[in-house]
C-alpha cells in the first residue's frame, strides 16, 4: 500500500479557467431582485457597487471562463495548493475509508478566500476603481481582500463584525500590514451603523449589519466598490480552482471520491471543491457521489431555514436573492466559527440542496473542536474553527465506514488554518464553549420579515 501523503501539481497546472456550474443547471437561476423596485435587479443597478466584469460573470451561462494571466501570476504565490491523504487520521479511526483533503491554508492570509479576492480586486482595478469596501466576520475575508488590493495598489476599508474585532485582534493587524483600514461594525461611519448603535449600543454586530455598512459606503462614493467574499455566483465560480486542482491530484493518487465534505458559511469554499464534481453528477456522470455541506447548529441556515427570497443584508439595501435563509435580521450567537454566522447561503448551493443534489447537516461547536483537536494530534494542522465543522462530519462518515467496512473515498476541503484562532482553542480546553441550538420559535420570528417577491 502506498503511503504517499502529499499530491502536488506544478505551477503551470494552476487552472487556466474557472468552471461555471450555471451552464449545467437544468434551468437558469432565479434572478436577483432590487430592494427599491422589488423587480429583477438590472445590471445598471448592480453597477453602482460592482464592476461590469463581475456582473457579467454573475449571470454567465458559459461553462468555462478564462482566468486573467495577471490573476494567475498572483496565484503562483500559493497555488496549486497541496492535496493530502490523511493516513494518520485513518489509522487513528481504524477506518477502511480513505480520507483526502485539499489544503487551502497555504495562501498568505491562510484560507481559500484570496482565490476570489485576487480576481475581484483585479476586475475592479481594471474598471478604474480605487478603493474597495467590504465586511468581514472572523477577519478571514477582510485579510484576504487587504492582501489582494495591496498587490494591485488599491485601498481597502473593512467593516469587521464587532464581536470578532475584539475576539481576533490579529486579523486586524494583518489587514493593517497589507495597508487596509479595519473598523468595528456597527460604526459611526454610515447611516446604517449609526442607526444600529442607537438601537443597541452593546450589539455584538452581525455579518448582515457589516454588509449594509460596506454597501452603503460603496454606494455613496464614486471611486469605491463593494466586494463580497462568499455567497454570490461569481465568488463560488472563482473558488472552483480548488475542485479542478483536486480532480487532477486525485487522479495522481489513483482514486475517485465517493463523498465530498465542506463547511458552509456562505458556501464558497465548499462550492469550490464540489461544483466541478456536482456538474458531472447533474450530467449523470457521477450519479452516486455525495456532497455534504456542514453548518453550525447555532446558525442552521440549510437545515432549518426556508428556501425563499430574502435580503442579503440586515438593512435591506443590497440585492434580494432566492436562497436558504434564517431571515435577514437574524443575529446569531457569538460562536467561535465567526465565518459561519451568515443568515443566508449561496443561491446556487441553496438550490442544489433544495433539489437534493447535495445534503446538509448541522453540528455543535464542542464536538467540532473535539474533531479539530483529533485532527491536529494526528495530522498536525491546527485548522480554523469554521473548517473544523467539516472535519467533525468527515470523522462521523469515516466511523460509519468502519461499521459497514466500506472503503469509501472521502475528500474534504481544509479551508484554512487556525493559527490566529488559538483563543478559541483555549476556550475549548478551558470548558468555556457551550452548545447552542437556535430555537425554532426565534427562526419563525425572523422569517416574518421576508420581502414579498413574485
Ligand atoms: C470564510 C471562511 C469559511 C466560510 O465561508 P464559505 O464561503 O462558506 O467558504 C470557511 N472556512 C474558512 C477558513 C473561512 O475563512
Amino acid at each position: 500500500m502506498s503511503m504517499q501523503t502529499k499530491f502536488q501539481l506544478d505551477e503551470d497546472m494552476i487552472p487556466k479557467r474557472w468552471y461555471n456550474i450555471q451552464a449545467d443547471l437544468p434551468s437558469p437561476m432565479d434572478p436577483y431582485y432590487s430592494p427599491q423596485t422589488k423587480k429583477p435587479a438590472t445590471p445598471e443597478e448592480l453597477h453602482q457597487i460592482f464592476p461590469m466584469a463581475l456582473i457579467g460573470q454573475e449571470v454567465s451561462q458559459e461553462r468555462y471562463i478564462d482566468i486573467p494571466e495577471e490573476v494567475r501570476e498572483i496565484f503562483r504565490l500559493y497555488r496549486p495548493s497541496p492535496l493530502y491523504r490523511a493516513h494518520r487520521l485513518e489509522a487513528h479511526l481504524k477506518t477502511p475509508a480513505k480520507i483526502y483533503f485539499k489544503y487551502e491554508g497555504v495562501s498568505p492570509p491562510g484560507s481559500h478566500k484570496p482565490n476570489t479576492a485576487v480576481p475581484q480586486a483585479y476586475y475592479n482595478m481594471k474598471e478604474g476603481i480605487k478603493r474597495i469596501a467590504t465586511e468581514t466576520g472572523a477577519g478571514q475575508w477582510g485579510s484576504a481582500l487587504a492582501f489582494a488590493t495591496c498587490l494591485f495598489g488599491m485601498k481597502c476599508t473593512v467593516y469587521m463584525v464587532r464581536s470578532s474585532f475584539y475576539q481576533k485582534p490579529y486579523r486586524k493587524s494583518m489587514m493593517q500590514t497589507w495597508g487596509a483600514e479595519c473598523i468595528p461594525s456597527p460604526s459611526e461611519r454610515t447611516q446604517t451603523g449609526k442607526a444600529m448603535l442607537a438601537r443597541d449600543p452593546e450589539t455584538p454586530g452581525s455579518l448582515g449589519i457589516a454588509i449594509s455598512e460596506a454597501v452603503e459606503d460603496a454606494a455613496t462614493h464614486k471611486d469605491t466598490n463593494y466586494s463580497l467574499g462568499s455567497v454570490l455566483n461569481h465568488v463560488c465560480m472563482h473558488q472552483t480552482i480548488i475542485g479542478l486542482e483536486a480532480m487532477e491530484q486525485l487522479k495522481q493518487a489513483g482514486d475517485e471520491p465517493d463523498i465530498l465534505i465542506g463547511c458552509v458559511g456562505g458556501g464558497s469554499n465548499f462550492a469550490g471543491l464540489s461544483f466541478p464534481y456536482l456538474g458531472e453528477k447533474i450530467k449523470g456522470k457521477r450519479p452516486d457521489i455525495r456532497a455534504i455541506a456542514v453548518e453550525p447548529s447555532s446558525c442552521p441556515t440549510l437545515t432549518k431555514g426556508i428556501y425563499a427570497y430574502d435580503y442579503g443584508d440586515t438593512a435591506g439595501i443590497g440585492p434580494i436573492a432566492k436562497m436558504y435563509t434564517l431571515g435577514h435580521d437574524f443575529v446569531p450567537p457569538a460562536i467561535h466559527a465567526g465565518g459561519l454566522r451568515y443568515h443566508g447561503d449561496s443561491p446556487i448551493l441553496s438550490r442544489l440542496v433544495h433539489e437534493k443534489v447535495m445534503e446538509a447537516v448541522a453540528v455543535h461547536q464542542t464536538e467540532v473542536f473535539q474533531a479539530a483537536v483529533t485532527f491536529a494530534r494526528t495530522e498536525g494542522i491546527i485548522m480554523a474553527p469554521e473548517t473544523a465543522h467539516a472535519v467533525k462530519t468527515v470523522i462521523d462518515e469515516a466511523l460509519r465506514c468502519r461499521e459497514t467496512q466500506e472503503e469509501k473515498v472521502i475528500l474534504f476541503n481544509l479551508s484554512g488554518h487556525g493559527n490566529l484562532d488559538l483563543g478559541a482553542y483555549d476556550d475549548y480546553f478551558e470548558g468555556k464553549l457551550s452548545d447552542f441550538e437556535y430555537p425554532d420559535s426565534k427562526i419563525k420570528e425572523s422569517l416574518k420579515t421576508l420581502p414579498k417577491i413574485g
